[in-house]
């Protein structure tokens, strides 16, 4: 009788974490049949076959190591220091995931050490992390936490050994080539300069006044939906950039002006041609974007 082929083996590791990419991930709606394709060898909450001691001491051959948290050499886990339990592991691994901006860059646990807190190929957008040098076989998934169904789609895809493209930060171009405000529902506001009134509201764009990085944040957020029925801009927060190196900003939900006119244009819009069809677009004034689609009042 023909053998059923060996499983995938996964090793789950975390640095210094908050558990956001393991809860992200349990959400995940393709998590049932996935777990029917994987073996976790290591995970910190699902079944696996090892518990975190007998990883540290073993060692163990993998297809995927997937790390969650940011990377600081001392940091111990299972009584092993990161800086020999990572470069150990990673070694033994078929294929690496940096899940989630911790993980990636560095994120928020870096601004409380930015000296010894890096990612752990990139220290914010600099590949000086401890597997630079493996930087070839590192897939990052920025974001804060990073949505599930991206993990899920990197493992399908090694799954099916297809090569997955990445940009220049070794993200995948199929997740983060647009930017947040491509699919966000608010574009026509945007276009016409309209802004919205406040927090929470269906009406206007988040740009001009309440900081929204939509326009110069790599991700697919309101293209693969959040719980498959949101995102930020639709439920009316700003999208405040957490896939990028430069996550995280102070100032979240402001936007910076100099004499009224935002300091950060969209990618790639040069600042005289914004300034050209900003003025245009401003001087229309369209009812049907000027007024309130939902009263809350009524
Ligand atoms: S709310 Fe943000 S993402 Fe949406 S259109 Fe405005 S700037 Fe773009
Ligand atoms: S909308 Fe922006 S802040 Fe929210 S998860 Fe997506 S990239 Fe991060």
């Amino acid at each position: 009788m023909p053998s059923k082929p060996a499983k995938f083996q996964i090793v789950w590791l975390q640095g210094i974490t908050c558990n956001g990419n393991t809860h992200s991930f349990l959400n995940d709606p393709l998590l049932g049949s996935l777990l029917d394709k994987v073996r976790f060898l290591y995970h910190p909450i699902l079944p696996s076959q090892m518990s975190l001691r007998e990883l540290v001491v073993k060692i163990p051959k993998s297809d995927l190591l997937i790390v969650e948290g940011a990377y600081r050499g001392d940091f111990e886990r299972g009584g092993a220091v990161m800086e020999k339990l990572l470069p150990a592991l990673a070694a033994r691994a078929k294929n690496i995931v940096a899940l989630g901006s911790c993980a990636s860059f560095g994120g928020i646990f870096k601004e409380a050490s930015p000296e010894s807190i890096s990612g752990i190929v990139y220290d914010k957008s600099e590949a000086t992390g401890p597997l630079a040098a493996m930087r070839e076989k590192v897939i990052n998934l920025g974001g804060c936490p990073a949505h599930p169904e991206w993990l899920s789609f990197v493992i399908g895809m090694m799954l099916n050994k297809r090569k997955v493209a990445l940009d220049e930060l070794g993200r995948p171009k199929e997740l983060y080539a647009y930017t947040v405000h491509n699919g966000c529902l608010r574009n026509d506001y945007f276009e016409w300069k309209v802004d919205s009134r406040s927090f929470g509201t269906k009406e206007g764009c988040l740009y001009y006044e309440q900081g929204c990085q939509g326009p110069f944040t790599h991700g697919s957020c309101n293209k693969i939906l959040w719980n498959g029925v949101a995102s930020k801009t639709r439920a009316g927060t700003p999208c405040f950039g957490c896939t990028e190196p430069t996550f995280p900003k102070t100032d979240l939900f402001r936007t910076k002006t100099y004499m009224s006119i935002p300091s950060e244009m969209p990618l790639g819009v040069p600042k005289r041609s914004y300034l050209a069809l900003a003025g245009a677009a401003k001087s229309f004034h369209i009812k049907r974007l000027e007024e309130r689609l939902i009263d809350d009042h009524s």
